[in-house]
């Protein structure tokens, strides 16, 4: 069934798969549809990763490798979560050129040549960048919002805004990624951090095709920790800034009290509520500081750890 030996390119698809039974029928027809589009002229691999789901979706990536042999299937033996799923397909992509998108069809396959031809022109990443996301909540699209101007804010700025893991990566944009083999990992942010040259298309995001979204509040708020602490150590100077505006009161203070004393000669209020408010004010934000600190120490040993970034349990059969 491939055309690899007409086509001059090979464009892979990945696609992280957690739970997503339900819409799989669906992603496997856009999928069929869109490299019918683009083929004999270029070339397609299906790389599914299945993400430690708990239902049928990697016995239907199975049955879809089974009857098509440009499926390339693995799964993860469990769940390591979508940025890692995202790098096990990378990983295992053979093509020139590799999109990944979501399987909830929210990330509309229908782009793909349009992705694949501005490649063709010459960008090594094009990004597919949500002009309106339909059928998110107020919430979503205002902590998205937040997000991205607080990372820029920060210093995060070769992250671009407003773009999900929709995007596609020339051969040699990809390898360079690969070199960065991070333990936490907000792929996204790697993108631009890699660099090359850039380009972007539109699209309007759509409502999940089916089944819920797979980030709730607490897994995205790890990803929004990783994408700061990853791409900045802005939270670590943080401490400096503390200590600056604290030292700021101190002589406030120091100089109204030797004020009072001096000029007035009445003595300084004192009294052990302010002693303890003080003493309660400093010692949080130690404690605050010291939990920064902690978040990137943690980092530092998760990495010397070296493990891998995830484990296969299982593979289709190559043909
Ligand atoms: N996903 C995954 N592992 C996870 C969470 C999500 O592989 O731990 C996949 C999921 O199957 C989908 C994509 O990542 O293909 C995006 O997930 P979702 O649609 O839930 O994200 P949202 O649209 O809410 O941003
Ligand atoms: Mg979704």
């Amino acid at each position: 069934m491939s055309n690899a030996s007409q086509a001059s390119v090979l464009v892979s698809i990945v696609v992280p798969c957690l739970d997503e039974e339900e819409v799989f029928p669906l992603l496997q027809s856009a999928l069929l549809s869109v490299a019918k589009r683009m083929e004999p002229a270029v070339a397609v691999e299906f790389v599914l990763v299945d993400d430690g789901s708990q239902d049928a979706t990697w016995s239907l990536i199975c049955a879809f490798a089974r009857v098509d042999a440009r499926v390339r299937g693995v799964s993860l033996s469990r769940n390591f979560g979508q940025q890692m799923a995202i790098t096990c397909g990378y990983d295992v992509a053979r093509g020139d050129a590799v999109v990944s998108m979501d399987a909830d069809l929210q990330d509309p396959p229908e782009l793909v040549p349009q992705l694949v031809e501005v490649w063709q022109t010459g960008a090594d990443v094009v990004y597919a960048v949500r002009s309106r996301r339909r059928g998110e909540g107020l919430f979503k699209r205002a902590s998205a919002a937040f997000f991205y101007r607080l990372l820029r804010w920060i210093g995060a700025s070769t992250i671009r805004e407003a773009s999900g893991d929709f995007r596609l990566l020339s051969r040699r944009a990809l390898d360079a990624l690969g070199e960065l083999r991070e333990q936490h990992r907000f792929v996204r942010g790697m993108v631009g951090w890699v660099g090359f040259k850039s380009a972007e298309i539109e699209y309007e995001r759509a409502p999940s095709a089916a089944g819920r979204s797979k980030y709730p509040l607490t897994k995205m708020l790890r990803l929004a920790t990783d994408a700061m602490v990853s791409f900045s150590v802005f939270p670590l100077r943080l401490t400096f800034v503390f200590a600056g505006i604290l030292a700021l009161f101190v002589l406030g203070y120091v100089v109204n009290a030797a004020l009072q004393w001096f000029v007035l000669g009445v003595e300084p209020v004192r009294g052990w509520m302010s002693l303890l408010v003080s003493v309660m004010a400093f010692g949080a934000l130690n404690l605050f500081c010291i939990g920064i600190m902690g978040e990137y120490v943690g980092r530092i040993y998760e990495q010397v750890k070296g493990r891998p970034l995830y484990v296969v349990r299982a593979r289709t059969p190559e043909p």
